[in-house]
């Protein structure tokens, strides 16, 4: 096994940075109180996570008192899906290609009656517009739609569909699953017009376990935990301390200083690679086109090879890719079906997936490698 390592699956998880870790060290031993209790030293740990919430939120443009921390990602979007109140029966529409924790509740929803609809997606993971708008009617009660696929990386037009959605059914609630977008793209939850939006923090160097919905005021919803109390009633429990200290620093690292950075170098990575990519191998899909898609995403299918075989084969050289949803990787990805890829190159998909922390001087040791193993896999498949 190489000593060396090239992490390129940032989509799948992030390393937590040592500034998050040290915080959050410090709230683990010295923070340790419990923020409903009543003395100074409880009070000042409540007041420092009203702070948070508050730098969170004006980070996402989101009004102070909107935002609700959550145990991550699938956990927001289980409370989009299941607590918004509905009326039995209505329309309820999500894309195809959502992730998980969007699609198994909307089947669960399915399952208990209501009229589900999925909205089929482009060749590049992203809804077809047309198709969305023929699910519309004033039936649909909600609406859960992506911001960036963790499959492509592609960007839905969240705006334009909120207005869409507004036009036929103004009462109904839009989710968006943020997950891959916050900290990748500026993020401005008022400008898209949502109701809901769900991050996490372990995908920006933050860490895992902790995350947060946005849900405007007014919208119809009720609790997932009752209990206690905390987080408005909307989500009963002692509050992360540590948790939400690491989601605010790595936000914070994320976004109000180097958002613009992190895009560029991100960018200037994904492009060469690419490149290098189209060039030097044969007959590559590139899944990921250049417009309208996060930085740090790239995902290509490589032509008479198994995604998870080269996937192992570049892993003995201390490269870490990705071939889509990490966390569905233990079945089939329904999305592979959707990309319209040819027999040769359909089962060679793989997502390599960069964060600020990886280096451009990496792609050519990459390529190299990739080159290499395919020149082996490849040998006896040709036809
Ligand atoms: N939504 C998207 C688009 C994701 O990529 C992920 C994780 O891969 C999730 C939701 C789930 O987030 P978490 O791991 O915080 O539960």
């Amino acid at each position: 096994m190489s000593e060396k390592l090239i992490y390129l699956d940032n989509a799948a998880t992030t390393r937590v940075s040592k500034a998050v870790a040290d915080k959050m060290a410090d709230a683990m031993t010295v923070g340790f109180y419990n923020p409903s209790a009543l003395y100074a030293r409880a009070v000042d740990i409540s007041t420092d996570i009203r702070r948070m919430r508050s730098d969170i939120s004006s980070a996402l443009h989101a009004p102070d008192g909107e935002l609700y921390f959550t145990s991550g990602g699938t956990e927001a979007n289980n409370t989009a899906l299941f607590c918004t109140r509905k009326p039995k029966g209505s329309r309820i529409i999500v894309g195809m290609g959502e992730h998980d924790s969007v699609f198994a509740p909307a089947n669960e929803l399915k399952a208990q009656g209501y009229d589900v609809q999925f909205a089929p997606i482009n060749t590049n993971g992203t809804v077809d517009v047309a198709e969305f708008e023929k699910l519309l009617n004033d039936k649909v009660s909600l609406v859960s739609i992506m911001h960036a696929s963790n499959e492509t990386g592609g960007i839905n037009d969240i705006g334009a569909l909120v207005r869409l959605v507004r036009r036929v059914s103004p009462n109904a609630i839009f989710h968006s699953d943020g997950v891959q977008a916050v900290c990748k793209i500026p993020v401005n939850v008022r400008s898209l017009g949502v109701d809901l939006y769900s991050m996490s923090a372990h995908k920006f160097h933050g860490p895992k376990g902790i995350g947060a919905l946005f849900v405007k005021k007014g919208t119809s919803i009720k609790p997932l935990l009752y209990g206690g109390g905390q987080e408005k009633g909307m989500r009963s429990g002692t509050e992360s301390y540590p948790s939400i200290v690491g989601f605010a620093e790595a936000m914070r690292n994320g976004v109000a200083s180097n958002l613009e950075n992190n895009y560029s170098k991100m960018s200037q990575y994904r492009e060469y690679l690419l490149q290098k990519l189209a060039t030097e191998i044969d007959d590559i899909a590139v899944i990921t086109n250049m417009n309208n898609f996060v930085p740090n995403v790239l995902t290509v299918a490589f032509k008479d090879v198994r995604g998870e075989v080269l996937l192992h084969s570049l892993e003995k050289h201390g490269i870490l890719v990705g071939i889509g949803s990490a966390c569905s990787s233990h079945h089939e990805s329904r999305f592979k079906s959707l990309l319209g890829l040819d027999a040769r190159h359909k089962d060679g998909i793989v997502r390599f997936s960069m964060s600020e922390e990886n280096d451009i001087s990496e792609v050519d040791f990459v390529v190299e490698k990739i080159k290499q193993e395919l020149a082996v896999l490849t040998k006896f498949r040709r036809v």
